[in-house]
């Protein structure tokens, strides 16, 4: 017999609360071992992009590392085939983590069914969180947060477990499985991720002895390394933020850290009550705005995209996201607002633009994270916010090292001016291009636009 875990995004062994329950389940039963599966779907692999294949080929790597080499991937498309593999397999319980978002549901929900009607239980245990989502409701009359700070509150005093220590030994199946490999990425990546559950812990030692303390204050500037590069693990589970929580202290930059990891535990909250958000709007009012189409629309977007729009923190940005997966949080608002705000686009353009290049995708966080700059989300601000890229630029990269980092054309800029580069003789002599808009003109479009929907609305 045996006890069979399918891992999903919580590639890791330790402070995994839904792993330990399937050794304690095979451990109680003498004779049964288990079975650590993942399963891949093809077509959908075959889909992302290289930098996204190679990021879970690079986590799937590390994590049958730590199994010595017996995570079994296997490979469906369907759920309920699947789910007949997992049946064959004659296993006396399926463990794995309760996913919440509208994907996971859809799997688990799936595979559930389809092993109840043989009479073998699908446990589903945990989260990806640190307080589960659709946990944290109003005292008042027991609805979901809609604004960030007082769910915040509610999440904080409400607390979360110590992290869980994996109860060792793991006696493992030997179960020959055909075509359970871990999948080649079959495009290249532009960037070589470093994943995996050992590197996570280096990662958060790191953070802790050399960025913690000050990351009220560098977390947002573009030219430091004040944030913790904890996003990838995160977003597959290769590191608990139930792990992150506990060596949490009352500081200043401890405190700053505990409300960004509250942020994906909001967003994951949201979606999990708004599964349409994901790709729809949050606050549908907005799906109503005008939003720009056509060749320029597009050619706007393609200079986007390749960071070429002319404004260096945007086009910096953009460039960081393609070259290494990642963008800072404080750059991937500039250039969320200026695709939005500036651009007229829709935020769905940007998002899945954003969830083909980053390393650390993740569906609540991209989708709100979007959706709160664009001003369609959960933002509690009275006020319309439009980043003005140049300012923001000065503001978060005062000496314009950041700038340089992502765009060559621009070295030979040793100072701050290299935020207004056409200000200066010889600043677009390498080829850089002048800005393709005007941004104080497009930020007075975007309140005319805002405007009109008010009264619309209101004529309503
Ligand atoms: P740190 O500053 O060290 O923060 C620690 C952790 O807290 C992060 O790893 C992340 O898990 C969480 N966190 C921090 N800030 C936020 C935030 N604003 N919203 C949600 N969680 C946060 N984050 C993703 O993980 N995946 C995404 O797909 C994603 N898309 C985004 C899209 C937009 C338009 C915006 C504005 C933000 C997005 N974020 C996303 C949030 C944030 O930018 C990243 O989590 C952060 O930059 C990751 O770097 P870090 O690990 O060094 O962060």
């Amino acid at each position: 017999m045996t006890v069979i875990f399918w891992f999903r995004r919580d590639l890791r062994l330790q402070d995994n609360k839904a792993l330990n329950s399937a050794v304690r389940a095979s451990r109680e039963n003498v004779g049964v071992d288990l079975l650590p599966l993942y399963w891949v779907k093809p077509d959908a692999f075959g889909q992302l992009s290289g930098i996204r294949q190679h990021s879970l080929v690079e986590s799937l790597t590390a994590l049958d590392k730590s199994l010595a080499g017996n995570l079994r991937v296997v490979k469906f498309d369907a759920a309920v085939e699947f789910a007949k593999l997992l049946i064959s397999l004659g296993p006396s319980f399926v463990f794995a983590t309760r996913a919440f978002d509208p994907e996971g549901i859809a799997e688990q929900t799936e595979v559930a069914n389809a092993l109840e009607e043989t009479g073998i239980k699908l446990v589903l245990e945990d989260s990806y969180y640190a307080v589960a989502p659709g946990t944290i409701k109003k005292p008042t009359d027991g609805t979901p947060y809609r604004v960030y700070t007082p769910f915040f509150n509610k999440w904080f005093s409400f607390g979360w477990d110590a992290p869980v220590k994996l109860q060792e030994p793991l006696v493992l199946s030997n179960v020959a499985l055909p075509n359970s490999e871990i999948p080649s990425a079959t495009k290249t990546s532009p960037f070589k991720v470093r994943a995996g559950e050992d590197f996570a812990k280096t990662t958060f030692q790191r953070f802790k002895e050399q960025g913690l303390y000050e990351y009220d204050e560098n977390r947002n500037r573009a030219d430091l390394s004040g944030t913790s590069k904890l996003s990838h693990a995160l977003a597959h589970g290769e590191i608990h933020p139930r792990t992150l929580l506990a060596d949490l202290r009352d500081l200043e930059g401890h405190n700053v850290f505990r409300k960004e990891i509250a942020w994906r535990e909001f967003y994951a909250d949201v979606l999990f009550h708004n599964p349409d958000s994901l790709e729809d709007y949050y606050e549908p009012r907005f799906k109503s705005m005008k939003y720009d189409v056509g060749p320029e629309a597009e050619a706007k977007f393609d200079s986007w995209k390749a960071g070429m729009t002319g404004f260096p923190m945007v086009d910096a940005g953009m460039r960081q996201l393609q070259s290494e997966g990642w963008m800072h949080n404080r750059v991937r608002m500039i250039v969320a607002s200026f695709l939005v705000k500036d651009m007229h686009l829709e935020w769905l353009r940007g998002a899945a633009w954003f969830e083909e290049c980053l390393s650390d995708f993740d569906p609540a966080s991209n989708s709100h994270g979007w959706q709160w700059t664009a001003g369609c989300g959960t933002d509690a601000s009275p006020y319309y916010r439009i980043f003005n890229p140049i300012l923001q630029g000065y503001k978060f990269d005062p000496e314009g090292n950041y700038v340089r980092k992502y765009i060559p054309e621009l070295r030979h800029i040793s100072d701050s001016s290299v935020h207004e580069p056409w200000l200066l003789v010889d600043g677009l002599a390498n080829g850089y291009p002048s800005p393709i808009l005007d941004h104080s003109k497009e930020r007075d479009e975007s309140l005319r636009r805002l405007e009109d929907l008010k009264n619309y609305y209101s004529a309503k």
